[in-house]
């Protein structure tokens, strides 16, 4: 090989050697998504906690219910009693005197419609008690399905997470051995450019910038074009491969 070849050789890789660079970046970006997106899922799942806040809720408008019913049942029941023993003082002969027992015939006659609303008020609050558990059992059920669900992911989330974690070792031992092949000073053009432009790394096109598409100057195209030396453009500052 000539000296001129060799140059070109080792001036195509600086480059190249960038271009994996860049590439392997890339992977690891993508590994550690993937690898916190899966932690994320298996760490916690905020629909089901919505549907357990949801069954949660339910439960406390059920039990709310039960205890307006059970208040209505105790009422009722107090006047129902006071209901019977008023007739029973009526018809048993125990009261003789006819103004105490205009007096009684009055008071079990404004029981009546007492009775009559609170007997209404304990159907209402029955029928709302058995529509409250129907909404709790329908938690229920959503609550069991995302679980199952879950359950059924998290080995297959915990197979790949174990897979990726064991790429970005790979990929990490891969970006060092090429930043290692690369030239300290490329290696560093290059994070400090992708520092702020993504790609950093780009092809030329015809004779214009890949990234900002702005044409390079006549000598750096045909630097870029021979892989003579490392090309950044002057506009964006990227690094330019053939
Ligand atoms: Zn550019």
């Amino acid at each position: 090989m000539t000296a001129g070849g060799e140059a070109r050789e080792r001036a195509i890789s600086r480059g190249q050697h960038l271009l994996s660079l860049q590439e392997t970046d890339e992977q690891i970006a993508q590994l550690e998504t993937e690898i916190a997106a899966l932690e994320a899922a298996l760490s916690g799942d905020p629909e089901l906690e919505r549907r357990r806040d949801a069954e949660r809720a339910a439960e406390a408008e059920r039990q709310g219910a039960e205890e307006r019913c059970r208040g209505v049942e105790r009422e009722l029941s107090g006047v129902r009693q006071r209901a019977r023993s008023l007739e029973r003082r009526l018809y048993d002969g125990s009261v003789r005197n006819p103004q105490d027992l205009l007096g009684m015939q009055r008071d079990l006659g404004a029981l009546k419609p007492r009775l009559d609303d609170l007997e209404a008020s304990l159907l209402e609050c029955m029928e709302a008690s058995e529509s409250a558990e129907t909404v709790v059992a329908g938690t229920q059920v959503a609550v069991a399905e995302r679980e199952a669900e879950r359950g059924s992911q998290e080995a297959p989330r915990r197979e790949r997470l174990a897979v990726a974690r064991s790429e970005l070792g790979d990929q990490r031992a891969v970006r060092a051995a090429v930043a290692a092949a690369s030239e300290v000073g490329d290696v560093r053009i290059y994070e400090r450019v992708a520092a702020h432009r993504r790609p950093a790394v780009v092809h030329l096109e015809r004779d214009s910038c890949g990234g900002c598409h702005l044409p390079l100057g006549i000598r750096e195209a045909i630097q870029a074009r021979s892989g003579d030396g490392l090309v950044q453009c002057s506009n964006c500052d990227r690094v330019v491969v053939r």
